[in-house]
């Protein structure tokens, strides 16, 4: 017979599956007419997928749009790329900032050269080794390329998920593991791919850093922070997630790793005032 803790989690763990599959019918119809619809969006080519990743590294997107634009009309496989010199590539990334991301373009470029023959990798596991491609872009390639039930986590994204729950967050959510398990849970769906893609403009137009526009919410009876005033929710822990501007407009993801949990540390999580209850204790991802 079940203990009573037991059926307590079942409880909670069944409760929270019926929530998110609820959030993800709504969050699914506001991307429908919300889509921003970023021209590496409408594309399934692996390779201009993998360059937009890394420009929008940090970056916002308005700024890559015209540069990824021009790079994919130029250089449309890696082969194209490879034939020219290594500062002809650099320049096309020098007016997004950032030195470096010229010279790591070029080392990514010879490794899917080398490895790959410079082909899309066959494997969705490939994408984590790839050099300059971090946990984020990992992710995100693997769930549009491989329809793979796993979650882009930035910082934004992470805010988003917490308050969802109604855990507190901060700037380093994202590699809180259980925000991330979470965030894989959410997205367990034959659309994950649309879901990283929502999530990311949910919370850059709606569930905002600093000024949450939860009065009308399309997930706000669903959300544990809905009822809670942006003052209040502000009160629950720093959040400096909308300090640097970075992916799609959002803050930068993690590129400490290849894999997407990327930490063992966790930081302390406190709970947002009013919310009632820690969704549940154990989370097992969906991968
Ligand atoms: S109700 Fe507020 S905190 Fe919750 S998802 Fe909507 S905007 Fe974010």
């Amino acid at each position: 017979m079940p203990t009573r803790s037991t059926r307590n989690r079942e409880q909670t763990e069944a409760g929270l599956r019926k929530r998110f599959g609820r959030i993800r019918k709504k969050l699914l119809l506001w991307f429908r007419v919300h889509d921003r619809a970023y021209p590496w969006r409408q594309t399934q080519n692996w390779f201009h997928l993998l360059m937009a990743e890394m420009m929008l590294r940090r970056t916002r997107a308005d700024q890559v749009v015209p540069v990824y634009r021009d790079f994919v009309r130029d250089f449309p496989t890696p082969r194209h790329a490879l034939l020219h010199p290594a500062k002809e590539l650099e320049k096309r990334f020098r007016s997004l900032g950032m030195h470096w991301r010229g010279q790591q373009l070029r080392s990514t470029i010879s490794y899917l050269h080398d490895h790959f023959a410079a082909r899309q990798p066959a494997a969705d596991s490939d994408f984590e080794e790839i050099p300059g491609v971090g946990p984020y872009s990992s992710a995100m390639l693997q769930s549009r390329l491989f329809r793979k039930r796993v979650a882009a986590v930035d910082a934004n994204v992470a805010r988003f998920i917490a308050r969802l729950v109604g855990l507190a967050h901060h700037a380093e959510s994202r590699r809180d593991r259980e925000v991330v398990c979470l965030a894989n849970r959410f997205v367990n769906s034959p659309r994950a791919a649309d879901l990283n893609l929502a999530m990311i403009d949910f919370s850059a137009l709606v569930c905002k850093a600093r000024t949450p526009l939860c009065a009308g919410c399309p997930l706000r009876s669903d959300c544990a922070s809905g009822q809670i005033s942006p003052e209040r929710m502000s009160r629950s822990g720093p959040d400096n997630t909308s300090r640097s501007a970075g992916r799609e407009g959002n803050a930068p993801a993690s590129m400490s790793g290849h894999s997407i949990v990327t930490s063992t540390e966790r930081p302390r999580v406190r709970r947002t005032p009013g919310a009632r209850r820690k969704p549940e204790s154990k989370c097992r991802g969906s991968t």
